[in-house]
């Protein structure tokens, strides 16, 4: 039994204080990863620093047209806010798509950035993982890998980011508001979360002791259509194998603007640029499309189990988009 202190917070600066004060702390929000990860000894926090009911539940449309969400706004409330479905219905999608309805309940907007890779051996305290102990090797490399990334894979780790609401984000465009000992900054979400490279233990750019207060989704992208698709072993409560997030305007049947991200298949959520590049400017058919998954998987590296992870997240890219530009012409 490992004891624990656990400390109720209702202002942001006490909550920034009372995690600055002990090094062993961690903030929880719905605890729908920090728990299962704690009873697994996977994280082992001296303190847990409950930032649950802080007054950061807010979902609020900004002057400029933007959209800015509280950290403990829950994946449910999110998903049904009437602002969300109406202007960024590829975030409800995503957000439907994750864990189940008792989950989506609990889960917060921050504790979904933050959450933690599902790879097995992290999750195995008996397994080698550079993630969980640096230096410690990676099983995953030789192991069983058919759930592993192939997108910004290093030889130190091949772990998949989770998330499905973050990929929505990556597509959208959004910035990340964090509250620290040393004051208030901003982040573009793009910039937030790590590739692994020889440090996978390092997984974002939160400094020591800082908090996520809210999430800022970019304003809409005018006339477009959008569309979140995932592709899985089951139909519900299941991660991604690949899934895509497709935002596409079309002007006269030309390709406009468009905005890309994937999941499942990158270790962080995965904006796909030059992907997005190669679709503007062109006719919005099939072709287009497919030429467009070829360039966003470019540079997939698979190991033994999960090599038709490629060609799966060509078809769920082609497809997304396909649906995007039918929403869009439909609009
Ligand atoms: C069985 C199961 C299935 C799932 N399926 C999916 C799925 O299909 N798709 C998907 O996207 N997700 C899925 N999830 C993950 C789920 O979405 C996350 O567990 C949830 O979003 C985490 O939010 P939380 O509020 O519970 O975070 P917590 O567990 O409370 O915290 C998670 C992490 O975030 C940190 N944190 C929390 N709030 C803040 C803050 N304000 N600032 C800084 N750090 C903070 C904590 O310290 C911790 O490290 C699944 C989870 C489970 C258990
Ligand atoms: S893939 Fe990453 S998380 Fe999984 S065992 Fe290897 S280092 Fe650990």
């Amino acid at each position: 039994m490992r004891e624990f202190a656990f400390q109720p917070t209702a202002r942001i600066d006490q909550a920034v204080q009372a995690h600055a004060s002990d090094a062993g702390a961690a903030f929880i929000a719905g605890g729908t990863t920090l728990i299962d990860l704690v009873k697994l000894d996977v994280m082992r926090p001296a303190r847990l620093v409950d930032v649950s009911r802080l007054p950061l539940d807010d979902v609020e449309r900004l002057d400029d047209g933007r959209l800015r969400i509280g950290a403990t706004v829950t994946n449910t409330d999110l998903a049904h806010h009437p602002l969300v479905t109406e202007h960024y219905p590829l975030l409800s999608q995503a957000l439907l798509s994750g864990a189940s309805t008792q989950l989506r309940n609990m889960a917060t907007t921050a504790g979904n950035v933050m959450q933690r890779t599902r790879c097995p051996y992290f999750r195995d305290v008996a397994a080698a993982c550079n993630k969980r102990q640096r230096g410690s090797g990676c099983d995953a490399l030789h192991g069983i890998n058919r759930m592993h990334a192939v997108l910004g894979v290093s030889e130190h780790c091949i772990a998949t980011h989770p998330s499905d609401m973050c990929v929505a984000m990556a597509a959208l465009g959004a910035t990340l508001t964090l509250e620290g000992p040393n004051g208030t900054r901003e982040m573009a979400f793009g910039d937030f979360h790590r590739l692994p490279a020889d440090r996978p233990d390092l997984e974002h750019e939160l400094e020591e002791g800082e908090l996520i207060t809210h999430v800022t989704l970019d304003t809409p992208v005018e006339g477009a259509g959008s569309h979140y698709l995932k592709l899985r072993e089951r139909a519900s409560y299941e991660f991604a194998l690949a899934s895509a997030g497709a935002v596409v305007a079309v002007k006269d049947g030309t390709i406009d603007e468009a905005r890309l991200a994937l999941g499942g298949v990158g270790t962080k959520p995965w904006r796909a640029v030059e992907a997005e590049k190669a679709l503007r400017d062109q006719p919005a058919e099939t072709a287009t499309f497919e030429r467009a998954a070829e360039v966003a998987m470019r540079g997939a590296i698979p190991r033994e189990h999960n090599a038709f992870k490629i060609p799966l997240a060509r078809q769920a890219i082609a497809r997304a988009l396909s649906r995007a530009v039918a929403a869009s012409v439909n609009r």
